[in-house]
């Protein structure tokens, strides 16, 4: 799928994804005493997210109405750090900690309308990061698995989910999801010879730069099943869309990406 818009994503703001979908459930972000209500002007979050669907994702080619809605139902600025609200809804990548980042508006949502992503799908994200993306697809009605290298993220993007109304569709795991997450459940249950094993995930996003797509994130796809991932260099890469049908694997390229590099056995070295 090519971009259509004539104002590029920012390349910097590679490392995220999400997309939207719909508010419905027990998700319920934006009630917390501890967000700011307004910006400088008094613009309200709500107002800034909405604008931030119009300006940046609808005027371009995010076209899934379930993106939308998803994106303007998410307090982006609950992920962000201490940042002015409106940077929060800016279009561009953000600083998190540990040097990561939250990826641009435009960025999830490409990805999450790549993804086609449908209420009640099993999905396997690999790079938490702030844990913006997984809100998304939560808000889409998902149930997310999300897996982070990073302990200190790992903790603190769950503890974000939970605040926010997320926690019963969305569990992060801490550890190297460049294998996925078979090998993982392995290492933490070895005398548990009777434990099921996970079932394939019908959607696998990967929101780090990768060499490939590995053979185990794939064996852990299910037909049919879809998946996207910014595959390339370390410092640059293209987004491929992965889909499973009929045993039959094919694959296509769309738009140029910067992610933060994938770290791990099949990934990149630290
Ligand atoms: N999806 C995130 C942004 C991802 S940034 C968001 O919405 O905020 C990329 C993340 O991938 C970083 O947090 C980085 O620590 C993590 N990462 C890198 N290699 C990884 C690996 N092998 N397994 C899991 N997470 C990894």
């Amino acid at each position: 799928m090519n971009r259509s818009a004539s104002e590029p994503p920012d390349p910097e703001s590679t490392a995220s994804s999400s997309g939207m979908g719909r508010a419905e459930g027990s998700a319920n972000p934006g009630r917390s005493s501890r967000e700011p209500s307004a910006g400088d002007d008094g613009t309200s979050w709500r107002q800034l997210a909405m604008r931030m669907v119009q300006a940046q994702l609808r005027s371009r080619d995010i076209r899934d109405e379930a993106v939308l809605e998803a994106m303007s139902r998410v307090p982006r600025h609950r992920f962000v750090g201490r940042i002015d609200l409106e940077a929060a809804y800016a279009d561009r990548a953000l600083p998190t900690l540990e040097g990561q980042t939250i990826s641009q508006p435009y960025m999830v949502g490409i990805m999450t309308q790549l993804l086609q992503v449908r209420p009640g799908h099993r999905v396997l994200e690999i790079g938490t990061g702030s844990g913006y993306q997984a809100a998304i697809l939560a808000e889409m009605r998902a149930k997310v698995i999300s897996i982070e290298r990073i302990a200190s993220l790992a903790r603190a993007a769950e503890q974000r989910l939970v605040s926010l109304g997320y926690g019963d569709r969305v569990t992060v795991v801490q550890g190297d999801g460049s294998v996925g997450i078979r090998a993982l459940l392995d290492l933490s249950m070895p005398d548990e010879g009777g434990a099921e094993p996970p079932q394939p995930f019908d959607r696998i996003l990967v929101t780090a730069g990768a060499p490939s797509f590995s053979d185990e994130l794939l064996a852990q796809l299910a037909d049919p099943g879809r998946a996207v991932v910014p595959i390339g260099s370390r410092a640059e890469q293209v987004l491929h869309v992965y889909e499973l049908r009929d045993g039959t694997l094919s694959e296509t390229t769309c738009v140029p990406c910067r992610f933060v590099p994938l770290i791990g056995e099949r990934g990149w070295a630290d």
